[in-house]
């Protein structure tokens, strides 16, 4: 008989808590994935490629203090994936390291793909505690071994861009919304929803700030009653034609502008963003028939959220996409009044007229750019949205 069975017993007790702790959350991971998703497949060809996607070229500069972001040159040589990175390293409990890339989050566990399989890692706790920052889905990660049938995460690497904002729940604290992509294409409708210039405006500074490009699609376009009016929608956006790598008219019922996307899109990762209800789901099906992505239709609610959390697919043209919930309003993280100016290039020439080197053009007498706004030649919706981020700059929300 141990001198010590109460210790023991709440030893024990505290073992089994740690087990269905565990078993909760892998539960909770496994269920991530609605039928249709592109994980849930169980074909492994589309998995095909994950190999290929390991090149991992220097993280983006997050373009603080005015600058904006330094674009990567360089490629840094990275292990296959699968691989034992560090050439034999084994940690005497766990079993070696895997690479692979997170397709799913749920609380305190993430789901990864790695040489064509699924693995459900649980996340150490000094991941977890800031898991929104510390995770994203697209992220790169080693993970090993942890027990009989379970993973855990070991680090993520570094990421070569991000695309984020401050967390809901707590804008002292960073979101990342998805993680590596090369392009993030902002789905806008013209029609229910109606187009948000303002939302176009703070995703742009949002990709760019983490190093992507964006792709403005006006989608829903077969719903404009005709010819005047598309190019009356159309014209709303010409001032972000030189910001935006390229905005095109799409429709997932016609199939207008799918080459093009298709095109723009292929060999890439990308991130689909913009408001509950353009559209989103409803292009990657038309983009890639056979997904299965759920939509609003297929869901069955009208209007209804259908993407709850980031989906990551994989889409015909050696395309990866992260689906993502629809996004109200986008908070733009860390940003400061000083750097705002600087993705609002359009406003430069005409700010070199105004009385004060450092014009917020908000309140200032003489300012050149409002009368350059005035005269027309600032796009007003521009201008306004420029107005309302620097106000909430200011007032620190
Ligand atoms: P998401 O929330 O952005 O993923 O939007 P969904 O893909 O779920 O689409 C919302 C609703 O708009 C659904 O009822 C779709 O059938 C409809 N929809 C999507 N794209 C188009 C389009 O190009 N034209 C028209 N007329 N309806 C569309
Ligand atoms: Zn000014």
């Amino acid at each position: 008989m141990s001198k010590h069975p109460r210790r023991k017993r709440a030893k024990r007790s505290a073992k089994n808590h740690g087990r269905q702790r565990r078993q909760l959350l892998l539960k909770e991971v496994r269920e991530l994935y609605q039928p249709g998703s592109a994980d849930s497949d169980p074909d492994a060809a589309w998995h095909a490629g994950l190999e290929d996607e390991l090149d991992v070229p220097a993280r983006r500069g997050r373009g603080k203090g005015g600058s904006l972001p330094s674009r990567p040159t360089t490629a840094v040589a990275v292990p296959e994936e699968g691989a034992a990175p560090e050439a034999g390293k084994r940690n005497p409990v766990a079993g070696p390291e895997l690479r692979g890339r997170i397709v799913a989050i749920s609380s305190g566990a993430c789901r990864v793909v790695a040489s064509g399989r699924d693995f459900y890692c649980i996340l150490p706790s000094e991941l977890a505690r800031d898991q929104r920052a510390a995770v994203a889905v697209g992220d790169e990660v080693v993970f090993a071994a942890h027990g009989a049938g379970s993973y855990r995460l070991r680090r993520v690497l570094p990421r070569r861009t991000v695309l984020s904002r401050p967390d809901p729940h707590n804008p002292r604290r960073e979101q990342v919304i998805a993680a590596n992509i090369d392009v993030a294409v902002h789905v806008a409708s013209v029609v229910e929803p109606p187009l948000r210039p303002a939302l176009v405006d703070r995703y742009l500074i949002a990709v760019e700030r983490g190093g992507a490009d964006t792709v403005i699609c006006v989608n829903k376009i077969d719903l404009l009653a005709d010819d005047a009016e598309r190019q009356r929608q159309l014209e709303r956006l010409a001032c972000y034609r030189r910001r935006a790598r390229e905005i095109l008219p799409t429709s997932a019922v016609t199939g207008e502008g799918l080459g093009a996307l298709g095109a723009l899109l292929a060999g890439k990762t990308a991130v689909f963003v913009g408001h509950s209800g353009v559209g989103k789901s409803s292009l990657l099906n038309a983009l890639s028939p056979g997904l299965g992505a759920a939509t609003a239709r297929t869901s069955g609610g009208k209007g209804r959220h259908t993407t709850t959390r980031s989906c990551f697919y994989r889409i015909e043209g050696d395309c990866r996409v992260i689906d993502t919930p629809g996004i109200r309003e986008l908070g733009l993280w860390q940003l400061t009044t000083c750097e705002l100016r600087a993705y609002f290039p359009d406003f430069n020439q005409h700010a070199a007229g105004c009385r004060f080197n450092n014009c917020s053009h908000s309140h200032e007498p003489d300012c050149e750019v409002r009368e350059a706004v005035n005269s027309g030649a600032v796009a007003q919706a521009r201008f306004d949205t420029y107005l309302r981020i620097l106000a909430s700059l200011e007032s620190g929300d």
